[in-house]
């Protein structure tokens, strides 16, 4: 239509987005019955010290088992599931499963758990995740939950809040996809993380570029100086994990070191690590 008639509203309403509205419906009813039947899962990726390889722990990522689409992987339903609310149900389901499937791990085995900004923001985290670990019997020292600073921008007074509550339950706070945002620096001013997880646009070009490699010094420099722990997110090849030892970076987590996996998968994978190498 010619720019400037006189068009009803009704007809302004494309086709496409029409049917990206019912689209967006549809998912949202899917999502409703997805949460109710139990379709989703956790799959476990592997965090490992980079000298060794050895096992630190853990992150829980979730998974969609979609009755028609398959797998269906985070990024395309927790956008949707924060616009609706139903990443509060969903969130604290993650929370109680990611527990009762660490508790039996052997050793100081982390699981790491990533929140939502709406999480953080609704009443009553704290108590979610206290239940969850009497529930299930994991200590709370091997827990570890992952905010990102997109949810401290607006919540400042009440993120710090609950950060400090879920701290005081014994649990760890980590800083994920660190190094994406804007104020980066002021909030590791503001907030005591336990970990701060490098995000993997640095990894990409960590070989490649000087200045990203004295960028990662730098955080690596920042992550001692403040008593955090420093992870790599993204580890893909051999290079990168021999640049970040060269630059002082301990732990990483990737392809390289390990795919997500289901629990069982996961639970086989610290089996057969804690067994003596065959002679
Ligand atoms: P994240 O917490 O930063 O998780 C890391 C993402 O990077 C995961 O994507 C993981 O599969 C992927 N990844 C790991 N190693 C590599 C690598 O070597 N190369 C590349 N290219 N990618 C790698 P995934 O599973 O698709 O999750 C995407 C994001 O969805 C997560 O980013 C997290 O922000 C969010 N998410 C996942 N599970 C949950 C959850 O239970 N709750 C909430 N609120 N968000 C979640
Ligand atoms: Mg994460
Ligand atoms: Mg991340
Ligand atoms: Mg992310």
């Amino acid at each position: 239509a010619a720019r400037g008639s006189p068009t009803p509203a009704i007809l302004c309403f494309a086709p496409e987005r029409e049917a990206a509205l019912r689209r967006t419906l549809e998912l949202e009813a899917e999502l409703r019955i997805a949460i109710a039947e139990g379709q989703f899962q956790l799959h476990w990726q592997p965090q490992r010290r980079l000298s060794d390889g050895e096992l630190l722990g853990f992150e829980a990522l979730l998974r969609w088992n979609h009755p028609t689409r398959g797998m269906v992987p985070p990024d395309a339903f927790i956008p949707l599931a924060e616009k609706t609310g139903l990443i509060v149900p969903l969130g604290a389901w993650v929370i109680r499963t990611a527990t009762a499937e660490t508790a039996g791990w052997p050793g100081a085995l982390k699981a790491g758990v990533n929140l939502s900004a709406i999480q953080l923001r609704a009443e009553g985290l704290v108590e979610t995740v206290a239940a969850a670990l009497a529930a299930s019997g994991l200590p709370a020292h091997r827990l570890e939950l992952e905010v990102t600073e997109s949810m401290l921008v607006e919540d400042g007074p009440q993120a710090a809040r609950v950060i400090g509550g879920l701290q005081a339950l014994g649990v760890s706070v980590a800083l994920d996809d660190f190094g994406t945002g804007w104020s980066s620096l002021a909030y590791l001013r503001r907030f005591a993380f336990d970990e701060l997880k490098i995000d993997r646009q640095f990894l990409r070009d960590l070989e490649a570029d000087p200045r990203v490699e004295a960028v990662v010094g730098a955080i690596l420099g920042m992550g001692r100086g403040l008593g955090m722990r420093v992870v790599a997110e993204g580890v893909e090849t051999r290079e990168q994990a021999d640049r970040l030892l060269a630059l002082g970076c301990e732990r990483g987590q990737g392809w390289l070191l390990g795919r997500p996996m289901p629990a069982e998968q996961a639970r086989a994978l610290i089996a057969a690590e804690a067994a003596p190498a065959a002679a």
